[in-house]
């Protein structure tokens, strides 16, 4: 319960502070992602003390889509010999919003993902963050292990 302890966001929203809600396109960017993990996203919305979104490519994504991000050096996984989480249905990406823009700004997406774990505890969902990843940081992504 670390995160729990950490974040004190169930606080704020029993005092309503900083309730935010997912936008249409947020919502439109979840479709065929796994219905464990948009709960997490559903109930991380509600406790976030930083508002958050889901860009185009953040959920499930083709072979096709995957290697195109693979060429612009957005990802590693090239879609085919190597394939993401995101193939499965397994893997949403988040930006932040902040002052009316997305933000990648690490202390934005740290905020973020102190929501998105705390409601897999909650949800008892096996979530995984890219922040904690060794070899390869990558904020914005977090993914549903087996
Ligand atoms: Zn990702």
């Amino acid at each position: 319960m670390l995160w729990s302890l950490w974040c004190s966001t169930g606080l704020l929203r029993v005092m309503g502070v900083n309730v935010f809600k997912l936008s249409k396109s947020s919502l439109r960017n979840l479709d065929g992602v796994h219905p464990e993990l948009i709960d997490v996203v559903k109930m991380a919305i509600q406790i976030t003390k930083v508002d958050f979104g889901i860009p185009s490519t953040g959920g499930y994504r083709t072979a096709e889509t995957q290697h195109k991000l693979f060429k612009d050096g957005k990802s590693k996984a090239d879609g085919y010999t190597n394939k993401s989480y995101h193939q499965t249905g397994n893997a949403v990406d988040v930006f932040a919003y902040v002052d009316g823009k997305a933000s990648w700004q690490p202390e934005h997406l740290s905020q973020v993902s102190c929501a998105m774990l705390e409601a897999a505890i909650r949800l008892d969902v096996n979530l995984r963050w890219g922040g904690h990843f060794k070899s390869f940081i990558d904020m914005p992504h977090f993914e549903r292990g087996k």
